[in-house]
Protein backbone atom coordinates (compact mmCIF):
# COMPACT_ATOMS: atom_id res chain seq x y z
CA UNK A 1 0.00 0.00 0.00
CA UNK A 2 1.42 3.17 -0.85
CA UNK A 3 2.01 6.70 1.33
CA UNK A 4 -0.86 8.72 -0.25
CA UNK A 5 -3.50 5.87 0.85
CA UNK A 6 -2.12 5.63 4.37
CA UNK A 7 -2.35 8.89 5.05
CA UNK A 8 -6.20 8.85 3.01
CA UNK A 9 -6.98 5.92 5.49
CA UNK A 10 -6.06 7.76 8.60
CA UNK A 11 -7.78 11.43 7.64
CA UNK A 12 -11.08 9.24 6.77
CA UNK A 13 -10.79 8.08 10.05
CA UNK A 14 -10.11 10.88 11.95
CA UNK A 15 -12.82 12.55 10.33
CA UNK A 16 -15.07 10.24 11.53
CA UNK A 17 -13.92 10.10 14.90
CA UNK A 18 -11.61 12.82 16.04
CA UNK A 19 -10.90 12.61 19.67
CA UNK A 20 -10.88 8.47 19.73
CA UNK A 21 -10.97 6.56 23.30
CA UNK A 22 -10.44 3.73 24.90
CA UNK A 23 -13.71 1.80 25.73
CA UNK A 24 -11.95 1.18 28.78
CA UNK A 25 -13.46 2.96 31.58
CA UNK A 26 -10.88 5.18 34.14
CA UNK A 27 -9.82 8.11 35.87
CA UNK A 28 -5.96 7.69 36.65
CA UNK A 29 -2.94 6.27 34.83
CA UNK A 30 -3.39 3.85 38.14
CA UNK A 31 -7.05 3.04 36.91
CA UNK A 32 -6.42 2.51 33.40
CA UNK A 33 -3.60 0.11 34.35
CA UNK A 34 -5.77 -2.44 36.01
CA UNK A 35 -7.98 -2.10 33.98
CA UNK A 36 -5.80 -3.25 30.62
CA UNK A 37 -4.11 -5.98 32.82
CA UNK A 38 -7.95 -7.38 33.89
CA UNK A 39 -8.91 -6.84 30.08
CA UNK A 40 -6.47 -9.79 28.42
CA UNK A 41 -8.51 -12.38 26.81
CA UNK A 42 -11.73 -10.76 28.50
CA UNK A 43 -14.17 -7.41 26.80
CA UNK A 44 -13.80 -4.11 27.65
CA UNK A 45 -17.59 -4.34 28.78
CA UNK A 46 -16.82 -7.20 31.36
CA UNK A 47 -14.17 -5.22 33.07
CA UNK A 48 -15.84 -1.83 33.13
CA UNK A 49 -18.46 -4.13 34.94
CA UNK A 50 -16.44 -4.78 37.47
CA UNK A 51 -14.25 -1.64 37.58
CA UNK A 52 -17.26 -0.01 38.29
CA UNK A 53 -17.79 -1.71 41.88
CA UNK A 54 -13.94 -2.17 42.25
CA UNK A 55 -13.07 1.57 41.97
CA UNK A 56 -14.77 3.60 44.32
CA UNK A 57 -14.18 0.95 47.10
CA UNK A 58 -10.06 0.96 46.26
CA UNK A 59 -8.36 2.77 43.40
CA UNK A 60 -4.85 3.18 44.87
CA UNK A 61 -1.86 0.34 45.13
CA UNK A 62 -2.33 0.79 48.96
CA UNK A 63 -6.55 0.49 48.72
CA UNK A 64 -5.90 -2.85 46.43
CA UNK A 65 -3.14 -4.38 48.77
CA UNK A 66 -5.51 -3.45 51.71
CA UNK A 67 -8.63 -5.97 50.13
CA UNK A 68 -5.39 -8.66 49.50
CA UNK A 69 -6.14 -11.42 46.60
CA UNK A 70 -9.51 -12.74 47.79
CA UNK A 71 -10.98 -9.25 48.72
CA UNK A 72 -10.01 -8.41 44.86
CA UNK A 73 -11.23 -11.36 43.43
CA UNK A 74 -15.16 -11.27 44.62
CA UNK A 75 -14.77 -7.82 42.41
CA UNK A 76 -13.32 -9.70 39.42
CA UNK A 77 -14.33 -12.98 39.32
CA UNK A 78 -16.63 -12.66 36.54
CA UNK A 79 -13.63 -12.08 34.51
CA UNK A 80 -11.54 -14.83 32.33
CA UNK A 81 -8.71 -15.64 34.18
CA UNK A 82 -9.54 -13.85 37.56
CA UNK A 83 -6.99 -15.75 40.16
CA UNK A 84 -4.03 -15.28 38.05
CA UNK A 85 -5.27 -11.47 37.55
CA UNK A 86 -5.93 -11.12 40.86
CA UNK A 87 -2.47 -12.67 41.81
CA UNK A 88 -0.84 -10.43 39.43
CA UNK A 89 -2.25 -7.26 40.29
CA UNK A 90 -1.37 -7.48 43.94
CA UNK A 91 1.51 -7.75 43.07
CA UNK A 92 1.74 -4.89 40.67
CA UNK A 93 0.48 -3.06 43.29
CA UNK A 94 3.53 -3.88 45.91
CA UNK A 95 5.94 -3.47 43.79
CA UNK A 96 4.51 0.04 42.51
CA UNK A 97 4.61 1.16 46.32
CA UNK A 98 8.11 -0.22 47.18
CA UNK A 99 9.93 1.05 43.78
CA UNK A 100 7.35 3.90 42.14
CA UNK A 101 5.85 5.63 45.35
CA UNK A 102 2.32 4.22 44.51
CA UNK A 103 2.86 6.06 40.53
CA UNK A 104 2.33 4.23 37.41
CA UNK A 105 6.00 4.99 35.52
CA UNK A 106 5.94 6.24 32.44
CA UNK A 107 8.69 4.04 30.70
CA UNK A 108 7.94 0.55 28.65
CA UNK A 109 10.74 -1.03 30.93
CA UNK A 110 9.05 -0.01 34.65
CA UNK A 111 5.96 -0.58 33.23
CA UNK A 112 7.01 -4.26 31.97
CA UNK A 113 8.72 -5.13 35.08
CA UNK A 114 5.15 -5.01 36.79
CA UNK A 115 3.76 -8.69 37.05
CA UNK A 116 1.05 -8.90 34.31
CA UNK A 117 1.87 -6.25 32.28
CA UNK A 118 3.40 -7.05 28.78
CA UNK A 119 4.53 -5.37 25.70
CA UNK A 120 0.79 -4.64 24.21
CA UNK A 121 -0.14 -3.67 28.46
CA UNK A 122 2.99 -1.27 28.31
CA UNK A 123 2.15 0.24 24.51
CA UNK A 124 -1.84 0.85 26.04
CA UNK A 125 -0.66 2.54 29.74
CA UNK A 126 2.28 4.90 27.85
CA UNK A 127 -0.27 5.54 24.95
CA UNK A 128 -3.48 6.30 26.34
CA UNK A 129 -2.33 7.82 29.66
CA UNK A 130 0.37 9.34 28.80
CA UNK A 131 0.34 10.35 25.22
CA UNK A 132 3.53 8.57 24.02
CA UNK A 133 3.08 7.60 20.29
CA UNK A 134 3.10 3.69 20.93
CA UNK A 135 1.21 1.14 19.26
CA UNK A 136 -0.43 -1.65 21.28
CA UNK A 137 -1.03 -4.42 18.54
CA UNK A 138 -4.40 -6.35 19.46
CA UNK A 139 -5.62 -9.22 17.94
CA UNK A 140 -8.29 -6.46 15.44
CA UNK A 141 -5.03 -3.96 14.81
CA UNK A 142 -3.58 -6.97 13.72
CA UNK A 143 -6.51 -8.33 11.63
CA UNK A 144 -7.02 -5.01 9.28
CA UNK A 145 -3.62 -4.41 9.12
CA UNK A 146 -3.50 -7.45 7.86
CA UNK A 147 -7.06 -7.38 5.59
CA UNK A 148 -5.91 -3.65 4.46
CA UNK A 149 -2.34 -4.04 3.59
CA UNK A 150 -1.52 -0.99 5.80
CA UNK A 151 1.14 -2.92 7.64
CA UNK A 152 0.99 -6.60 6.97
CA UNK A 153 3.00 -9.19 9.39
CA UNK A 154 3.18 -12.58 10.20
CA UNK A 155 2.85 -11.39 14.12
CA UNK A 156 2.04 -8.52 16.23
CA UNK A 157 5.59 -7.21 16.71
CA UNK A 158 5.66 -6.64 13.05
CA UNK A 159 2.93 -5.14 12.64
CA UNK A 160 3.37 -3.11 15.27
CA UNK A 161 7.05 -1.78 13.97
CA UNK A 162 5.25 -1.39 10.47
CA UNK A 163 2.98 0.88 11.48
CA UNK A 164 5.06 2.53 13.68
CA UNK A 165 7.03 3.37 10.46
CA UNK A 166 4.17 3.66 8.08
CA UNK A 167 1.59 5.81 9.80
CA UNK A 168 1.91 9.65 9.53
CA UNK A 169 3.54 11.02 12.17
CA UNK A 170 0.41 13.57 13.09
CA UNK A 171 -1.60 10.00 13.48
CA UNK A 172 0.62 8.36 15.39
CA UNK A 173 -0.78 9.09 19.26
CA UNK A 174 -4.21 8.15 17.95
CA UNK A 175 -4.07 5.77 15.28
CA UNK A 176 -4.29 2.31 17.64
CA UNK A 177 -7.71 3.54 19.10
CA UNK A 178 -8.96 4.03 15.14
CA UNK A 179 -7.85 0.79 14.03
CA UNK A 180 -9.25 -0.94 17.05
CA UNK A 181 -12.48 0.46 16.66
CA UNK A 182 -12.20 0.05 12.62
CA UNK A 183 -11.50 -3.98 13.72
CA UNK A 184 -14.41 -3.93 16.43
CA UNK A 185 -17.15 -2.78 14.90
CA UNK A 186 -16.99 -2.63 11.13
CA UNK A 187 -14.00 -5.11 9.63
CA UNK A 188 -15.41 -7.76 11.99
CA UNK A 189 -13.16 -10.98 12.50
CA UNK A 190 -15.96 -13.44 10.64
CA UNK A 191 -17.35 -11.12 8.40
CA UNK A 192 -16.20 -7.84 7.73
CA UNK A 193 -18.72 -5.09 6.86
CA UNK A 194 -17.06 -3.94 3.64
CA UNK A 195 -20.75 -2.60 1.88
CA UNK A 196 -20.34 0.10 5.27
CA UNK A 197 -16.70 0.23 5.50
CA UNK A 198 -15.57 4.06 5.26
CA UNK A 199 -11.83 3.05 3.94
CA UNK A 200 -13.76 0.34 1.03
CA UNK A 201 -11.87 1.74 -1.95
CA UNK A 202 -8.64 1.94 -0.32
CA UNK A 203 -8.71 -1.46 1.24
CA UNK A 204 -6.29 -3.99 -0.98
CA UNK A 205 -8.27 -7.44 0.82
CA UNK A 206 -8.79 -9.30 -2.00
CA UNK A 207 -11.93 -11.20 -0.31
CA UNK A 208 -13.94 -8.12 0.58
CA UNK A 209 -17.56 -9.17 1.18
CA UNK A 210 -18.49 -5.89 -1.74
S1 LIG B 1 -13.14 -2.97 2.99
FE1 LIG B 1 -13.74 -4.72 4.25
S2 LIG B 1 -11.83 -5.84 4.59
FE2 LIG B 1 -11.29 -3.77 3.95
S3 LIG B 1 -11.05 -2.58 5.82
FE3 LIG B 1 -13.14 -2.29 5.12
S4 LIG B 1 -14.31 -3.86 6.22
FE4 LIG B 1 -12.14 -4.46 6.33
Amino acid sequence: MNAAKRREIFRRLRELNPEPRTELEYDTPFELLIAVVLSAQATDVGVNKATRLLYPIANTPAAILALGEEGLSEYIKTIGLYRTKAKNVIAACRLLLEKHGGEVPQTREELEALPGVGRKTANVVLNTAFGHATMAVDTHIFRVANRTRLAPGKDVREVEDKLMKVVPAEYLVDAHHWLILHGRYICKARRPECERCPIVDLCEYPAKTV
